[in-house]
């Protein structure tokens, strides 16, 4: 099957478990493909993503934009996070039905996962799309990010105040903004509405973050 057929098969298979496991609010098929589909790729091109051999989706719900992703870089290793394993047995059955064999998955809360060895500072790249303010979602990707490595956050185009206001905490955790990436879509199609923002890990987190499970929600650092 080449990558086109597969990325159509994911979007069978995952409107299908749509039905029992809710895991999109998006039904309609012409609609998943650019909201869900495209707008997962949008970080194809970008150096800090073709450099990368290992990528963590943070709060990947049900697949994205890890699926998109897997399917269309099979020289990657993706790992799939998130803190409901009802969703995690969505984009395992997915992942099954498509032969794909570079995803795994991790069921935990980020703040927990970022303790452990095996996944703190060891990917090369993090993403995230539709999880926590930019602040409170920095603290969750930035600890598995290898120093020279990238986190990138997929935000709305109205996210300029909050990527602003979440200068310090990134820095805090050994990051430093490099860019907002606006994609162009590369056709007529209307935007997706997702901004990337490009973040450099540049020193090692300390360990003191990310804080207790809850707390980078309730209290995002500054
Ligand atoms: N990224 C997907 C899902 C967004 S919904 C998409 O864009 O469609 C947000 C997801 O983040 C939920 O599935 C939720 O369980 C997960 N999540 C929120 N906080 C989390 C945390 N601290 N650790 C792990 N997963 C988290």
């Amino acid at each position: 099957m080449d990558k086109q057929a597969q990325l159509q098969k994911l979007r069978d298979v995952i409107l299908e478990w749509n039905e029992k496991i809710n895991v999109t609010a998006i039904r309609d098929p012409e609609e998943f493909d650019r909201k869900n589909v495209q707008d997962s790729l949008s970080i194809c091109g970008l150096p800090e993503y073709e450099q990368a051999r290992t990528v963590l989706d943070l709060g990947t719900g049900g697949g994205f934009p890890g699926l998109p992703l897997a399917i269309t870089s099979p020289g990657k290793q993706f790992v799939l996070a998130d803190a409901v394993g009802k969703k995690l047995k969505v984009v395992q059955a997915a992942a099954q039905e498509l032969g794909l064999v570079n995803v795994e998955t991790v069921h935990g809360r980020a703040e927990d996962m970022a303790k452990t060895k095996v996944h703190r500072e060891r990917y090369d790249l993090a993403v995230s799309r539709a999880v926590a303010n930019m602040a409170t979602l920095s603290e969750y990707c930035l600890p598995f990010v290898k120093v020279g490595g990238f986190f990138v956050a997929y935000k709305t185009e109205d996210a300029a105040e909050e990527i602003e206001a979440a200068k310090g905490a990134i820095a805090k955790l050994g990051g430093r903004i490099l860019r907002v990436e606006k994609p162009s879509s590369n056709n007529d199609e209307p935007s997706n509405g997702h901004v990337l923002v490009v973040v450099e890990k540049i020193a090692k987190t300390p360990k003191e973050y990310p804080r207790k499970a809850g707390t980078p929600g309730k209290d995002p650092l500054k």
